[in-house]
């Protein structure tokens, strides 16, 4: 990775956006996805491609009561784990997934979740994104999720001109500060969710317009 230069508006622009996240979002680390345990994380976050949290919830309420151990997963018949998290989408690939990633820890990790996210990428189903909702949630490990929200609101606030995931997360790493990293997942879905959606963003409401490219933008042509 090349070393970037941030200019000191840049920064001042990120301090402005980070005291307004933490004021109105606060600080607190939380789970969008319901678990009880590593490896239940694991699996949902699997079951999250392409899909709702609020879906995957919904699946996993049931799921992980006729499935509860790790071992029920890795031994599980595969065309009834199709029909059990079918709605989740891409059921195929999700089932063989989980199926050959609960082999795994069983085989290779002694049923734990492992930290390093070499260990992470390297299981069936898990990208980086997967790899750095473990990290922060589980073990408490500075990490940055980049899901549609984080994309897509970090691009209209102009942060990261990136469109590949992972060179928005090498980005964001550059220009956050450490400490932030995970508040910044938490406070930027909530704000995707809320205010700053795909299809209509409501940037006349939002407290972050006046340091944010789009929004500016957006009140410049108006005026127009
Ligand atoms: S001003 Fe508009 S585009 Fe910018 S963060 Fe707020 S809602 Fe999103």
């Amino acid at each position: 990775m090349t070393n970037i230069r941030i200019s000191k508006k840049e920064k001042e622009k990120i301090h402005n956006i980070i005291e307004a996240l933490n004021r109105e979002y606060g600080t607190e680390n939380r789970c969008f996805l319901d678990h009880e345990t590593p490896w239940q994380l694991l699996i949902a976050t699997i079951l999250s491609a392409q899909c709702t949290d609020e879906r995957v919830n919904q699946v996993t309420a049931k799921l992980f009561v006729k499935y509860p151990s790790l071992e029920d997963f890795a031994y599980a018949d595969i065309k009834e784990l199709e029909k059990d998290i079918h709605s989740t989408g891409f059921y195929r690939n999700k089932a063989k997934n989980i199926i050959a990633c609960a082999l795994r820890l069983i085989t290779d990790y002694g049923g734990e979740v492992p930290r390093d996210i070499e260990d992470l990428v390297s299981l069936a189903g898990v990208g980086r994104k997967t790899a750095n909702v473990i990290r922060g949630n589980i073990y408490n490990e500075p990490s940055i999720v980049v899901d549609t929200h984080v994309k897509r609101v970090s691009n209209r606030l102009g942060i990261t001109k990136e469109e590949d995931p992972v060179k928005i997360e090498f980005d964001l790493m550059k220009k956050l500060p450490m400490e932030q990293w995970i508040p910044y997942n938490i406070q930027i879905i909530t704000h995707g969710r809320s205010i700053c959606s795909a299809r209509s963003p409501k940037c006349e409401q939002c407290f972050l317009r006046d340091y944010c490219t789009y929004g500016k933008q957006l009140y410049k042509d108006k005026r127009k």
